[in-house]
């Protein structure tokens, strides 16, 4: 395996995973499919997370349970995501889990709504699908979550109960977290390239709609933006 150190290494694994991707969308007829294509491409990640933590010795201290990086700041999604994160849960859960669901992620969005992106960051807020410390929808949670992963559970710790100090997040190891985000957006960028919504969402916020509005997947399938404006994500300013 290469070390996914150089920028070659790098443009090589983004472009690996966007033709993958690729290649699967152009065999994909119905919206079923293409969430399907999503969840191959999560398997994608893992596959390359295994390769990478093997490849660099990397001790990771996260378990079953822990659930703290679940509670902290922002967790930003594309649509595809959300969109095959929805789906599975539609096909997954209890109509009772699923309106469960559905009204913690209006409470997250009404909460987080009016923050800004710094107060944002400050925010520790379980995620609407957190439920005793696990994600309920873990086979089909975004890159996101598959990206993020703790070599000092510790640091997590100091995070979640200093929400104000910014500079104590992180414990990620740096190649493997690098390797996995340029591989992530690889896939992003295939979808991006059929010509579907390009952006980030807050990923509780849109949730809320993918799971109470129809049209919303629709839209998206059309080409056209797939949340309200009020779930996308807070950036820096460009
Ligand atoms: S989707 Fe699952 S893994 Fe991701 S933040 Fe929510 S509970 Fe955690």
């Amino acid at each position: 395996m290469p070390a996914y150190t150089t920028r070659e290494e790098l443009l090589e694994l983004a472009t690996t995973f966007r033709d993958a991707a690729a290649e699967d969308l152009k065999r994909a007829e119905t919206a079923g499919d293409v969430h399907a294509v999503t969840l191959r491409a999560h398997a994608r990640l893992n596959e390359l997370e295994t390769q990478l933590f093997a490849g660099h010795r990397v001790c990771v201290d996260c378990k079953a349970g822990c659930g703290t990086c679940c509670h902290l700041g922002k967790i930003d999604a594309r649509a595809h995501e959300i969109f095959a994160l929805a789906d599975w849960i539609t096909r997954n859960f209890s109509s009772e889990e699923r309106n469960a669901v559905l009204q913690r992620a209006q409470a997250h969005a009404a909460a987080v709504a009016p923050l800004t992106l710094e107060a944002h960051l400050r925010t520790v807020r379980a995620c609407p699908l957190l439920r005793a410390m696990s994600c309920s929808a873990h086979p089909a949670r975004p890159g996101v979550c598959r990206i993020g992963h703790s070599t000092d559970v510790r640091i997590c710790e100091r995070a979640f109960q200093n929400p104000n100090d910014l500079t104590a997040k992180g414990g990620s190891h740096a190649v493997s977290k690098l390797a996995m985000t340029v591989a992530s957006d690889g896939t992003s960028f295939a979808f991006i390239e059929t010509g579907l919504d390009k952006t980030a969402y807050d990923l509780g916020s849109a949730l809320a709609e993918a799971l109470s509005d129809p049209s919303a997947q629709e839209r998206w399938l059309a080409g056209e933006r797939a949340f309200s404006k009020s779930a996308v994500a807070k950036q820096e300013a460009s």
